[in-house]
């Protein structure tokens, strides 16, 4: 058998294993097959080139470049993933389980290359959030706008997900416009490193966006300075020696952790045996203690029933884990393979034998189980394992340490308050489920435990066909946990981006603020467009281009009409004495929807043209109410161009209209789509 050299990928090089290799070996067979890391990496020079080569060249596209990069880029790993799954086998994973890691990896990439076009802008500044009034007069304004960091970003990632660990976290990197060192956790690195080569075969990225460590970090820590991050997956011990070097607590350095976990899974004291919801909670525990051999950082380690229901909780959990078939994982009949070492397989039965002394073991038996199709002793292959342990209030192991496989505990509780106590009792977690049908018990968990666990997942008959599971992080969530989890949060969509980037409050006139965000702030002076900039397609049209139109006067009649015409007789409209009883209005005055509609027939270019829709309006207040005989004219600017498709884009308008005295009485933005 040829022993896999695998290599790292350190400035634009592909670099063989050398002094220091480590062995890497067959979670099935225990053969060694493999070997990684190189003492000999030029370390600071990996960063040198990330900073200098890979960080100018991310920096100078957009956000929709680096958008449409990750679409390209995830596009290549799906035609060609099949060599990292033929690889993943021998990490103990079964197809399935590399599904969750490598489609599920690439399909992490495709929302952030989505939500980049959609949500950020075609511009290499992200301005985040509303515009802050600072001055009486509005000559100054604050905003706050984030670019990204100018150092690297270091992924040091676990050993469960080579894939999906690596490219959740490559995805908002390489979209904050950060190069990216990849660590890969040793044991499963052949896998990761698979991946690497395919990005580095697409020449999709430029050159030093992304490298690649395989086996031991050397000195690159000793380098990491205040513009870089380190975005760390892995136990808490090694997160707490890592964060606490001196140069990184000097330096200020971000420190992003994702840590272990004790998550808990709660039974809603409304959920009866025998019922669509009873069924769901004993299939999710029996999920998450199966998937992946149990090595899932969101994995149920703790199962919190009614005190009543612990018995048919056990039983019916007992019946599905025994059924499990346990065996190689190229075998499609096999449902969960086997850890990913042997050394994990100890540290697994090493925490066993710390829950023995205050659970019961009662189901599944490390020293005798059926391995279909492998050597049980030479392959790191475990039974899935439920422990029941009849006092959590006096237990501590069961809540305070992780055993990383497939093994979990059953614990009952007298009340809601004492469920809610115990799941946080975990000091922190990934994630927290409660199966109920009940808004109030949910609204109770929420109050009672949000602020131990990073995410909480509900699920009931109505939901459970659709719902991704306990354990699926997803990109459009926050992913991370308070306390031992961490304190970290990834993904959450645009969230995870702003981890690579500085967010910096911007203060200054609104011209200024206008040149800054390329987008027109509310006080920059107008630009005159040569036309009606309804007939100028949106590639011509500029930030700022400006018309103010001829005034309407507003009669009773038109009032009265656009009442009878829509049927919206609302008093404040139809009725003087209890319109002016009103504490808003004087009288009788103009419908809001009114204003809108004469405001488009005062600014529209009625022919054929280059705008092709309206698409919505934001932000519509209406400031001043508009009585019979006021007139009203409308100032409209281009406020923000985003790119859609080849074919158009969203042009962003800011519409203001005003009264006879110059007095605001409306004002929103208007979104059309105009042809390029
Ligand atoms: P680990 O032993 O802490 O290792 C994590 C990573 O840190 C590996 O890449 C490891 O590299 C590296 N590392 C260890 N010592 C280092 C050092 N001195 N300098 C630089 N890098 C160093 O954890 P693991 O056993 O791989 O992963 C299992 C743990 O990860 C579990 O506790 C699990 O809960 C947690 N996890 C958490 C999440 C989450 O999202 N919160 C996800 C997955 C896993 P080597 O492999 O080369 O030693």
């Amino acid at each position: 058998m040829t022993l896999h050299q695998i290599s790292s990928f350190a400035k634009g090089q592909w670099v063989a294993p050398g002094d220091g290799a480590r062995p890497i070996r067959s979670a099935i067979t225990g053969a060694e097959i493999a070997r990684a890391g190189n003492d000999r990496l030029d370390f600071a020079g990996m960063l040198a080139f990330a900073r200098e080569t890979g960080g100018p060249a991310l920096r100078a596209m957009t956000f929709h470049d680096r958008a449409r990069m990750l679409k390209a880029l995830a596009l290549y790993l799906n035609e060609h993933k099949q060599a990292m799954y033929d690889l993943a086998y021998d990490t103990g994973a079964t197809k399935a389980d590399s599904f969750i890691d490598i489609d599920g990896g690439i399909g992490t990439v495709f929302v952030f290359a989505s939500k980049g076009r959609r949500e950020m802008p075609d511009d290499r500044v992200h301005v985040d959030g509303a515009i802050e009034q600072l001055s009486r007069n509005g000559t100054f304004l604050g905003m706050h706008v984030c670019t990204p960091l100018q150092g690297a970003a270091i992924h040091i990632n676990a050993f469960n997900f080579p894939v999906w660990g690596m490219l959740e976290k490559l995805a908002p990197t390489l979209l904050a416009g950060v190069p990216a060192i990849v660590k890969p956790a040793t044991a499963s690195c052949q896998v990761a490193q698979a991946c690497v080569r395919l990005i580095d075969q697409s020449g999709i990225l430029p050159r030093g966006a992304v490298q690649m460590i395989a086996g031991g970090t050397g000195d690159l820590l000793d380098h990491v300075g205040s513009q870089d991050v380190i975005s760390f997956t892995g136990s808490a011990q090694t997160a707490l020696r890592l964060r606490s070097r001196e140069n990184i607590l000097r330096e200020a350095v971000r420190f992003v952790a994702e840590q272990d976990s004790l998550n808990a899974s709660i039974l809603g004291p409304d959920v009866e045996p025998g019922t669509a919801e009873f069924d769901l909670f004993v299939k999710e525990a029996h999920r998450e203690m199966t998937v992946k051999a149990g090595q899932k950082c969101t994995a149920i380690r703790r199962i919190v029933a009614p005190e009543n229901r612990v018995g048919a909780v056990i039983e019916a959990l007992s019946a599905r884990l025994e059924e499990t078939v346990i065996g190689d994982p190229r075998d499609t009949t096999t449902r969960m393979g086997a850890l990913v070492s042997v050394s994990q397989k100890n540290d697994v039965l090493d925490k066993v034998r710390l829950f023995r002394r205050e659970a019961e073991l009662v189901s599944g038996n490390p020293d005798a189980f059926q391995v279909r199709g492998a050597d049980a002793r030479a392959g790191a292959f475990l039974p899935p394992m439920l422990f029941h342990c009849a006092e959590p209030d006096r237990a501590e192991r069961i809540h305070d340490t992780e055993a990383f496989g497939p093994v979990s505990t059953v614990m009952g509780y007298r009340d809601l308050d004492h469920a809610l106590a115990i799941a946080n009792r975990g000091q922190g977690s990934l994630v927290a489920s409660v199966i109920t049908a009940s808004g109030e018990v949910a609204r109770a968990a929420v109050l009672g435990a949000g602020a131990f666990h990073g995410r909480l997942y509900f699920n009931n008959a109505a939901s459970m066909r659709e719902s991704t599971g306990h354990g699926s992080p997803l990109p459009h969530m926050t992913h991370g946990g308070p306390g031992r989890a961490g304190g970290g949060e990834e993904m959450g969509g645009v969230r995870g981006v702003m981890h690579y980037m500085q967010r910096t409050a911007v203060q200054g006139s609104p011209d200024i603020l206008s040149a800054v965000g390329n987008t027109w702030v509310p006080g920059a002076a107008g630009l005159s467009p040569p036309a009606h900039p309804f007939t100028r397609r949106f590639g011509a049209l500029r930030i700022g281009e400006t018309i103010v139109t001829d005034a309407r006067e507003v009669t009773l009649d038109d009032i009265e009409h656009f009442a009878r015409f829509t049927g919206d007789t609302f008093y404040a409209h139809m009725d003087e004495a209890a319109a002016a009883a009103n504490p808003f209005f004087p009288g009788r005055v103009a419908h809001g929807y009114l204003l809108l509609s004469f405001a488009a027939g005062l600014f529209v270019e009625p022919n054929p043209g280059p705008v092709l829709a309206n698409t919505g309006l934001d932000g519509l207040r209406f400031l001043k109410p508009v009585v019979p005989g006021d007139s009203i004219r409308v100032r409209l600017t281009v406020r923000r161009k985003t790119p859609r498709t080849d074919e158009y884009g969203e042009v962003r308008w800011h519409v203001a209209l005003t009264n006879q005295d110059d007095e605001a009485v409306a004002e929103y933005e208007l979104l059309t789509m105009v042809a390029i």
